[in-house]
């Protein structure tokens, strides 16, 4: 069965139409890459896959069923979603990831954070995972904020990955080391990874564009 499909999907914007019939097709297994410029609509199918929004036409279906009639809970339980900007909250840095499974015991919380190669960082901070993200204030970088949204996401671990330009704020070299990780821990998982950038298609089984609201 088909994990993740979208059948002529059309979503605007007042009179902006973002997407004009997109149609997608992801197995389950499968790590699909989207690529295509800025504003070209790479995060609005994704929300529309986190049904953040309805569709204006078209269907979004998971697992055969359509999104609108999955609850939110087991549709939250059911992906991961890493945004393209990470939203931390006044809290330390473990509850910041912990958000992601408030069950998750401390280990596995630096797990999750050594995959995503944020764990060194924290332990050089003056209270390590208890550090107050309020205290920290402008200092973490876009690169340690996407790196923490990862680590949520692995966190979380669940059956559905969407990925929001994971690695636009890190350097080549992080780059590198994230996206060994990603496809070391989205083995066997359902992946949905969007980007403007080339290099993030090395993880993926099949690469689609979006440009102009239609994908090719
Ligand atoms: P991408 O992720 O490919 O850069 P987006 O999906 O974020 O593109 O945005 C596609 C277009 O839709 C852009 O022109 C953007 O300004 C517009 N857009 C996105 N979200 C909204 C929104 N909530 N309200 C109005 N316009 C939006
Ligand atoms: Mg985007």
């Amino acid at each position: 069965m088909n994990v993740l499909t979208m059948q002529d999907v059309r979503k605007s914007f007042g009179s902006l139409e973002v997407l004009k019939g997109i149609s997608l097709t992801v197995g389950e297994g499968e790590a699909v890459s989207v690529i295509g410029p800025s504003g070209s609509g790479k995060s609005t199918l994704l929300k529309l896959l986190m049904r953040f929004w309805d569709t204006d036409l078209g269907r979004v279906e998971i697992s055969g069923e359509n999104i609108k009639g999955i609850n939110t809970a087991s549709l939250r339980a059911a992906e991961s979603f890493v945004e393209q900007d990470t939203v931390l909250f006044h809290d330390s840095i473990e509850e910041n990831v912990k958000i992601a499974n408030r069950n998750a015991t401390h280990e596995q919380v630096v797990a999750a954070c050594r995959k995503a190669s944020i764990h060194d960082f924290i332990m050089t901070l003056p209270q390590g995972y208890d550090t107050s993200v309020g205290e920290l204030g402008d200092t973490l970088s876009g690169g340690e904020r996407q790196r923490l949204g990862l680590a949520r996401a692995f966190l979380h671990d669940a059956p559905l990955m969407l990925l929001d330009e994971p690695t636009s704020n890190l350097d080549s070299l992080n780059e590198a080391v994230i996206l060994k990780s990603l496809h070391e821990q989205c083995a066997g998982k359902t992946v949905v990874l969007v980007s403007h950038r080339a290099s993030t298609m090395r993880i993926a089984d099949t690469v689609y564009s979006v440009e102009h609201g239609r994908m090719s």
